[in-house]
């Protein structure tokens, strides 16, 4: 189907922006964009249009008024409160003076960028039961604008317009099949007047798909899977049959996975759509596909055309993979001169541990250079683009526990980097957390929970590590780093200042030279920083904004470790910096006391056994390892319910499910339950006798 992009004729335009009454600019609708708006992003670089500023995704932009030789005299400008003490991974848009933000939960605000004051709040009423559906927090990337609307995509799967004037929804629309364990933290991206979004959910069990939405009426206009369905029924078209062929077994049984849940890119003049594709469901290969084939349109990188959402070409990164490789991390596109040519390239950090450099009419790969030092293999070929793995690797094979740099939680995952033209080199949060896999013995498909064929975790005696890189794509080697405490750190920016901004999970925010990487300015943000940095300028000023708050898969899973990398309490806030500023954050709350006052541990030890393996199936992707919290969720250690019946209201009837906790009801009974207390109680009493770990109450 070829859908034009839908319009309001430009007197139409005028009339709708002389009935609003908006407080920042007489007489121009607020969030009046377009493609050509988009497209020359540049004549406007005070305003931040799209997710990655541009349709490049490069996250570089040409302001520099905060630069590097006055960066050291940065002060807050102003600062609000956000009501989530979650995780916050959203990038803000700025667009004529008025900033677009979305928080955990998928609520939205818009501030006056001058002064912070808040013009309106959008608040989907998420139900907070739904949170455990999904893997890796309540989070939202980002919102879209496009033609006075406001977009975001709710965690439980909706596609929403808002009037960017007052923040009523115009249209909402379902963009994921309910019923399933479909949810959305992406930010959307318009593309020639179509909403794009993607899918989450594929560590449960879906089959995942990129759909496109009018921006005017919320009407679906294509939907590409990026698995194949069941074989005995129609292919929905030719790359699906393609797809089929790398597959076996009954895969689509489980759903297949390969979701969607970041990058999306688009080229206005190749008219091409780019999106990554997540893990397959199961993880372990063997289980999900017999142990054969390549797995399309798993952890690869995919073209289609904008208007019709055919298929173009794509790029698989890691084969037949089972290690939770997702290829979803931003597509940035630039235009760089190789080996003496002018290249239009697609430029990815993978999860895997590889920076790609792709053409990005063609796909074919120019070159691939591993960024850390992983163990999974020795390189990329340059022929066939595959990977060439080391041997042993593939635990499904072997069915023995091996330890793998890197790991699930990635080399670098959706904390977006940025690139600058002017330095040619492109930072990158980069990450080292090494992790252990073994096929799962006895295992069942859970309609519940994940759904991976695998047990793995952290692997104890290595060192994890967080930094600051800066790459050199076009040579493909480190020109810097600067090191952090841990992993789990923002995102960056780059502006023509020569500047890069980042916070960190330490809790402050910092400002480098882009060109050698010279700290040049930090500050303390009170709580951790994972949220990308993105800059504007009103009336003359720049101004730099962060969102703050600490959230996301690695403290939810890695109490203890995620601690290491320096995050203090949990308070989430938008932070926004420029010259001169002159506001403080008022002091924050004392730290409650962590007191570990469990129970007597009573049970058998049989008990306890079972206790362990079930926290550890349906518990520790949200209350952390060995039952300490990463300061996201309570430490169950530290709860009153192992004390009281309560605790089985909770996890068999929903009694905090409007806290975000669900019920289990459907999976466990009052035995399961009684044997995970019993495990927890188990562990507050060990860590009560050794003096544990007890820096991570939330
Ligand atoms: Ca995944």
């Amino acid at each position: 189907m070829f859908v034009t992009r839908i319009g309001i004729p430009l007197r139409a335009r005028l009339a709708v922006a002389a009935t609003l009454c908006f407080p920042l600019l007489a007489g121009a609708a607020p969030a009046d964009v377009d493609a050509a708006r988009i497209i020359n992003a540049d004549n406007t670089p005070g305003d931040w249009l799209t997710y990655g500023r541009t349709y490049s995704e490069q996250r570089f932009s040409p302001l520099s008024l905060i630069n590097a030789d006055n960066a050291k005299q940065l002060g807050l400008a102003w600062y609000a409160n956000l009501e989530t003490n979650r995780g916050q991974e959203g990038t803000p848009l700025a667009i004529d003076g008025v900033l677009y933000v979305s928080t955990a939960w998928s609520i939205v605000k818009a501030y006056d960028g001058n002064s912070g004051r808040l013009l309106w709040s959008y608040d989907p009423l998420v139900p907070r039961a739904k949170g455990v559906e999904g893997c890796c927090d309540f989070v939202n990337r980002g919102v879209a604008a496009w033609n006075g609307k406001i977009y975001v995509a709710t965690f439980d799967g909706r596609l929403v317009a808002l009037d960017a004037a007052t923040g009523k929804p115009v249209w909402s629309v379902y963009a994921v099949d309910q019923g399933g364990h479909y949810t959305l933290t992406q930010a959307p991206r318009i593309a020639h007047g179509k909403v794009i979004i993607g899918s989450s959910g594929a560590e449960y069990g879906i089959r995942g798909y990129i759909s496109a939405f009018d921006a005017e009426t919320g009407k679906r206009v294509w939907r590409f899977y990026t698995v194949p369905g069941d074989p005995s029924k129609p292919f929905e078209n030719k790359a699906m049959e393609m797809a089929a062929k790398t597959w076996s077994g009954e895969w689509w049984k489980g759903g297949g996975g390969g979701s969607v849940w970041d990058a999306i890119s688009y080229d206005p003049d190749l008219n091409l759509v780019y999106f990554g594709t997540g893990n397959g469901v199961e993880w372990n290969h063997s289980v999900r596909s017999a142990g054969q084939g390549d797995n399309l349109f798993l952890s690869s990188i995919v073209a289609l055309n904008a208007d019709t959402g055919e298929y173009v070409w794509h790029y698989q990164a890691t084969p037949g993979e089972e290690w939770d490789y997702d290829a979803v991390q931003q597509l940035m596109l630039a235009d760089l001169v190789i080996d003496g040519q002018p290249r239009k390239v697609l430029m990815q950090a993978n999860k895997n541990g590889f920076f790609y450099v792709i053409d990005r009419a063609t796909g074919k790969l120019i070159s691939a250079k591993n960024f850390i030092n992983i163990s999974w293999a020795s390189g990329v070929d340059p022929k066939t683009g595959r990977p060439i793995e080391n041997p042993g690797i593939r635990y499904d094979l072997t069915g023995k526990q091996i330890t793998m740099l890197s790991g699930p939680l990635g080399a670098h995952t959706w904390h977006a980097m940025s690139y600058s033209p002017k330095t040619g080199l492109v930072y990158i949060p980069t990450q080292e957390i090494p992790w252990w896999y073994a096929p799962s013995k006895d295992y069942r498909p859970y309609p519940e929970g994940w759904n991976l064929a695998t047990d793995s975790g952290a692997a104890p005696d290595f060192t994890v590590q967080g930094y600051l890189q800066a790459w050199d794509p076009v040579h493909q080697r480190e020109a810097w780093r600067a090191p952090h405490k841990g992993p789990w750190n923002g995102g960056t920016l780059a502006t023509a200042g020569n500047i890069v901004a980042q916070g960190t999970a330490a809790g402050d925010f910092n400002i480098y030279r882009a060109d050698t990487g010279e700290a040049l300015w930090a500050t303390p943000t009170q709580s951790a920083v994972i949220a990308p940095p993105m800059t504007y300028a009103v009336d003359g000023v720049q101004y730099i904004a962060v969102l703050v708050g600490w959230g996301g898969a690695y403290p939810l899973m890695q109490g203890v470790q995620s601690a290491a990398s320096g995050n203090l309490r949990n308070i989430s806030r938008l932070m926004v910096f420029k010259i001169g500023g002159t506001a403080s954050l008022p002091p924050p709350a004392p730290q409650p006391k962590f007191a570990l006052d469990p129970p007597p541990d009573t049970a058998s030890a049989e008990t306890v056994a079972a206790g362990e393996g079930l926290f550890n199936q349906f518990c520790a992707v949200c209350h952390g390892g060995g039952v300490v919290s990463g300061r996201v969720n309570p430490d169950l250690r530290a709860s009153r319910f192992l004390r009281d019946d309560g605790w089985f209201d909770i996890l068999l009837h929903g009694g905090l499910q409007n806290a975000g906790m669900a019920s289990f009801g459907r999976v466990l009974d009052h035995d399961k339950a009684a044997a995970i207390r019993a495990y927890v109680t188990h562990r507050a009493n060990l860590d009560k006798q050794t003096g544990g770990n007890d820096a991570n109450i939330p």
